[in-house]
């Protein structure tokens, strides 16, 4: 009975709700009281593009435990098998090497003797450039944390990773959005958990870099393979003016540092991290106007991923299981909005012009508008399949899915248009935004109810149904309503309508991409005279009513026909040559531009000048 009391009040105290500082002290507390994983990379020879890793790793004298490496890493919805490029994994402990075994195609199995530490060494390859993965030669290493490090499988709390780079001799740099870990030694970082490890990305060797301030916070602009052609020192302000813009549109820096890794290496693609952004771009991009608008709007989308995604995120986006797929409906928010936004806020910040600004939005629209798969898919449904359709394409992607990027971001532009409507330019898409930041960039993340809801809370009216179909339905989208805010869209036709097949091929303009020489088809469009006459994906075209067509003469034979005329194409398909027939049918109309309406009323253009500056 004595220990009643004391156990009573155990179960008081227990029972009483903590502060959030008490669980933030609690928090900190096990983490002290776990003993990191250390990692030591090494690069004896980056030209062969292996990291050598060396990891200590402790036990709690557990006689086993098992290390596992992540399949995906977040933002790029794929499962990528990491694990086939590591090779040679071994422990040891004390000099004796242990048994190890293989259980899972991302899992090892180390008997451990009950030592309370083991080394494990093994090598991971690295040469695929993409923002997503590893690539390691004589230059440079971009190091991702999924397709790095092993860690103890199924130990996903708050146990630090510390990483140590021994760089090759002529590499002067690391650098990471990483803390740098305590005792101040060089290429030293430490993650607090294994979530933050993978969600930071790496860089070593002799980058150029560009820091400026906002809000009394660091950025880093890490330049990777300059090579005398892309001017740092010039971007600088631009994308100064980007941060400044994006975090006043937020109202709130939610890191300590942040640092943009521009690889110019020749190769593309964008990918979002908490504290940090990985850009891959060509070395001429920035040459040309048109490349850098591409360039700059995507430090804009990527940069605003700090928020939108990586902290404001769906609830399926977290904490994630780095075992298998974590499909979600609401990528329409995490990348169409961060579409849309990306190129607003470019243009708010006064990095591209208003015009360059509607030639972003008019291309997205005729991209949405000239895909037969808008017909076929809702945008939440091609958020839940990225991982089996968009992130793997194949030439009839177009007819059957549409992109939640694409739709997103004009979904987007048209459920901004409906809420500054419905409360008479009183609110905005940006409200919504800054309202399910307050409300949803905690620990759980919103649902697709949750945020359909917050658009209509603001609107201060239903917009349940307009949700509804613009998100679930493959309705037509209804773009009436962008004359409210002064624009029009055009769909300009050609004077005379070019004949038209609805092929995609390889050798012909505009692709132009050479297949020996061959006109082979690489696409057909559902609906078109093709699809419907038979003509399939990698038929070679060798003539049209008789005579030999080119890859170079197809567009100029093309004018010596009318929509209406029958031809007969000779086709090879399998070395076998037969006819097809088929008529042409007037080329259909894109939209190709967005543009200030001349006619609209004073209102109207007022409405524009505050959706791009307000
Ligand atoms: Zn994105």
């Amino acid at each position: 009975m004595r220990f009643l009391v004391p156990s009573l009040l155990l179960i008081l105290a227990a029972m009483s709700i903590p502060s959030e500082a008490d669980a933030q002290q609690a928090r900190a507390q096990t983490r002290a009281a776990l003993t990191p994983i250390r990692y030591t990379l090494t690069f004896p020879a980056p030209h062969t593009h292996y990291i050598e890793v060396e990891a200590q790793v402790p036990t709690d004298r557990h006689p086993v435990v098992e290390l596992d490496m992540a399949v995906w890493t977040p933002g790029s919805y794929l499962v990528r098998e990491y694990a086939r490029n590591v090779e040679q994994v071994t422990a040891e402990s004390g000099g004796k090497s242990l048994g190890i075994t293989k259980t899972l195609k991302n899992r090892w199995r180390i008997e451990t003797g009950g030592a309370p530490e083991i080394v494990v060494r093994y090598r991971v390859y690295g040469r695929e450039m993409t923002v997503r993965t590893n690539f390691v030669d004589a230059d440079f290493a971009l190091l991702n944390g999924a397709p790095t490090f092993l860690t103890l499988a199924g130990d996903r709390g708050p146990r630090p990773h510390e990483v140590t780079l021994q760089l090759p001799a002529n590499w002067k740099t690391s650098i990471s959005s990483l803390p740098d870990a305590p005792g101040g030694a060089a290429h030293r970082y430490r993650a607090p958990d294994y979530d933050t490890l993978v969600d930071s990305p790496i860089v070593a060797g002799n980058p150029a870099i560009y820091t400026f301030t906002v809000q009394g916070v660091p950025h880093f602009i890490v330049n990777a393979g300059e090579g005398g052609i892309w001017d740092g020192q010039k971007t600088v302000d631009d994308v100064k003016k980007i941060v400044e813009t994006i975090a006043g549109f937020w109202g709130t820096v939610p890191y300590e540092k942040y640092v943009f890794f521009n690889l110019i290496t020749e190769a593309n693609g964008g990918l979002e991290h908490k504290n940090a952004c990985t850009l891959m771009t060509s070395r001429w991009k920035a040459r040309t106007r048109r490349g850098y608008v591409d360039w700059i709007t995507l430090v804009s989308h990527e940069f605003f991923h700090a928020w939108n995604v990586k902290r404001l995120r769906p609830a399926e986006l977290g904490p994630f299981d780095y075992d298998r797929e974590n499909p979600t409906r609401s990528l329409w928010v995490a990348e169409g909005l961060t579409s849309y936004y990306g190129d607003l806020l470019a243009a708010r910040a006064g990095v591209i012009s208003r015009d360059e600004y509607l030639g972003e939005l008019a291309s997205l629209i005729a991209e949405l508008q000239s895909t037969p798969g808008r017909l076929s898919m809702p945008v939440e449904d091609a958020s839940f399949d990225a991982w089996i359709r968009y992130y793997r394409p194949d030439e009839n992607s177009p007819n059957v899915s549409i992109s939640y990027y694409t739709k997103g971001a004009v979904v987007g532009f048209l459920l901004d248009i409906e809420i500054r409507r419905a409360t008479n330019s009183g609110k905005s898409l940006d409200d919504v935004m800054r309202l399910a930041w307050q409300r949803y960039s905690g620990p759980r993340g919103f649902t697709p109810d949750e945020f359909r809801s917050l658009v209509s809370e603001v609107a201060g009216q239903d917009l349940g149904a307009w949700l509804q179909q613009a998100l679930a339905s493959t309705t037509e989208l209804d773009y009436s309503n962008v004359s409210w805010l002064g624009l029009r869209i055009r769909n300009d036709s050609p004077p005379t309508a070019r004949p038209w097949l609805g092929l995609t091929l390889t050798g012909a303009a505009p692709t132009l991409k050479n297949d020996g020489g061959r006109l082979v088809v690489a696409q057909v469009r559902r609906g078109s005279p093709a699809y419907d006459a038979g003509v399939n994906v990698d038929d070679e075209i060798l003539a049209i009513d008789d005579y030999r067509v080119r890859p170079e003469g197809w567009e100029a034979r093309l004018d010596a026909y009318r929509p209406g005329d029958r031809v007969r194409l000779l086709v090879a398909r399998r070395e076998r040559i037969s006819p097809i027939d088929v008529a042409f049918v007037p080329e259909p109309a894109r939209v190709t531009r967005i543009e200030p309406d001349q006619a609209a009323d004073a209102a109207s253009r007022e409405r524009l000048a505050t959706w791009l500056k307000p």
